[in-house]
């Protein structure tokens, strides 16, 4: 059975992401949002524990035997200047809620509302993640190392993302790969200065970056299967001195992102492959530094299948299978450790104004779209502790 929240949690929902929308703090300042979902758990009778700095984990204890389902929030704002002009925008210059995670803790609160109020008849144990900085350098990773899926031992974890191509009352569930793995490429080539008149006598870095570059798109063109997506960008190129001048080194930068870890893994060999022969060929000297960022959010197939199943047959939401997007989310770290299901909400309404996509100055949500954020994290929670969904 599907529980719809109650009216008075849905404006609770509302009056809390308000609020918290008002005082956006960036990754690891969010001591007014934790202490606020903290006072929240406290007046509803739930235990937590503090982790990684600004991080809550609150369990709620059914009244009957079943597993442990986690539910994560990410607390986060950006260092962004609202102009939404909403009534309850910004308090603080220079930094907005921009992508919703206003929202995830708010509902994450609501859910805890409506759970703490099911206890008697609740299977298992419900476990309410609050994480700190996930739009850098990331908070899922310290609230696992800290204990956040072990006391007790969470079984599978559930978390929610505003989505603009979804409408509210819309949510999307996949299998598989949701967001991309984003690393970071640093490459320096290195040759010998000298007169520009007389080439003979150095090694011209720039015809060998200039070849570098070229031979690296070979990696998504050539090299990998059309059908997977991989992504080779070299955003910024720097070097020599002046027109009659042979440069001796040249920077670039840029991301690598892949969905699938093996190909992840794949596009980082042929980088350095490719830079050393390069290198060979060109008689330069080529540093590559790859920085690895959050790994794929990959949900697990079975747990999404038999969720979005679920919640198909019995609540009213409709249910997309959507595909997955380039950008990165540290969730990938929680459904690295146990079973884990992104789910999409959908937020997107022309009349409410939100059409603008996340991290834009202008971006807003409908908050008709919270009812159904909180009845999905109900739902996952109650039905995987139950044993109706997931292996
Ligand atoms: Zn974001
Ligand atoms: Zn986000």
């Amino acid at each position: 059975m599907i529980v719809v929240p109650e009216d008075s949690v849905v404006e609770r929902v509302v009056e809390l992401r308000r609020a918290i929308h008002r005082r956006p703090e960036l990754g690891f300042e969010e001591r007014e949002t934790s202490a606020l979902v903290r006072s929240e758990l406290e007046a509803l009778g739930i235990e937590y524990r503090v982790l990684a700095k600004t991080g809550v984990v609150g369990v709620i204890r059914g009244g009957k035997p079943g597993r442990v389902a986690a539910l994560r929030a990410d607390m986060d704002a950006l260092p962004i200047s609202e102009r939404t002009g909403l009534p309850f925008a910004s308090e603080i210059d220079g930094k907005m809620h921009a992508c919703g995670h206003d929202a995830h803790t708010a509902m994450l609160l609501g859910a805890a509302r409506v759970l703490a109020g099911m206890r008697a008849e609740l299977h298992g144990t419900a476990v309410l993640v609050f994480q700190p900085a996930e739009e850098g350098p990331g908070g899922a990773e310290p609230m696992i190392a800290e204990g956040a899926l072990d006391d007790p031992k969470v079984e599978a974890i559930a978390m929610l993302h505003v989505a603009m191509r979804l409408a509210p009352g819309e949510i999307g569930i996949s299998p598989g790969p949701v967001n991309a793995a984003c690393d970071e490429l640093h490459l320096t080539v290195r040759g010998k200065g000298g007169h520009g008149a007389y080439p003979h006598t150095s090694v011209d870095a720039i015809p060998a970056s200039a070849a570098l570059v070229l031979a690296l798109q070979n990696i998504a063109a050539r090299e990998t299967d059309p059908l997977a997506s991989v992504v080779v960008t070299i955003g910024t190129i720097a070097g020599g001195y002046r027109n009659n001048v042979i440069a001796d080194v040249v920077e670039m930068s840029g991301t690598l992102r892949a969905f699938d870890p093996a190909i992840r893994d794949g596009v980082e060999t042929r980088v350095r492959r490719i830079a050393d022969g390069i290198a060979a060929a060109y008689a330069v000297q080529i540093e590559t530094r790859i920085v690895r960022g959050y790994p794929p959010v990959v949900n697990d197939a079975a747990l999404a299948q038999s969720f979005a199943a679920y919640m198909q047959s019995n609540s009213s939401l409709r249910v997309h299978r959507t595909a997955p997007t380039m950008g990165g989310e540290d969730f990938a770290y929680f459904a690295q450790a146990v079973p884990g299901v992104h789910v999409r909400l959908g937020v997107r309404s022309e009349q409410a104004g939100a059409t603008h996509p996340g991290h834009s100055p202008q971006f807003r949500i409908d908050e008709e779209a919270l009812p159904a954020g909180v009845q999905t994290l109900v739902a996952f929670a109650t039905a995987f502790c139950a044993g109706t969904i997931g292996a």
